[in-house]
């Protein structure tokens, strides 16, 4: 319940927690007031003022990442002629790291596929993990923790453009 005095006539105006950020009637005066508190689907809004999908509406896929094998290990195609990097991009074949306007799924597997899903809503913190090389070749590891009752968490790595990532799940989740 979210209440204010009516900016006419003082009565207090009582109004249930969806009216928050919304232009109520006083039901005595008449005159129209804003109720305080953020208007659900702010955090939509924030995506959509960067020109991302809103978090309302149908699923859309905002960004899709193959993991950057190369440049999460530049040193192994040197050191091992290349054949540790075709190991290893054969091992991550099939891995994909989705991002919605609604979650965050991650694939792993070509041969025994898994997934696991975070919905935007339920996450309490992303963080990225580089090491100065990392940093260097724009790649990272990127682990997402949720507050859901499963509270399930996503470990991705050899992620490319790990920072842009982690802006555009923080457009979406509740800060
Ligand atoms: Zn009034």
């Amino acid at each position: 319940m979210i209440t204010k005095q009516c900016d006419k006539c003082n009565k207090t105006l009582e109004f249930s927690d969806s009216y928050a950020g919304r232009r109520v009637e006083c039901p005595d005066c008449g005159d129209v007031n804003l109720m305080p508190g953020a208007p659900a689907g702010a955090a939509g809004d924030r995506a959509q003022a960067a020109g991302l999908p809103p978090d309302s509406g149908p699923e859309k896929e905002v960004m899709v990442l193959a993991p950057a094998n190369w440049r999460a290990h530049p040193f192994l195609m040197i050191f091992t002629l290349g054949i540790g990097t075709l190991i290893l991009w054969f091992r991550n074949l099939g891995n994909r790291l989705y991002i919605t306007n609604k979650r965050t799924i991650l694939r792993s597997g070509f041969f025994s596929k898994s997934t696991t899903e975070v919905m935007h809503d339920h996450v309490r913190n992303v963080q990225v993990e580089q090491s100065f090389l990392n940093r260097i070749f724009n790649v990272g590891t990127i682990g997402i923790s949720s507050s859901g009752q499963d509270g399930v968490e996503i470990v991705a790595h050899s992620v490319p453009r790990p920072m842009q990532v982690k802006k555009t799940i923080d457009l979406y989740r509740p800060m």
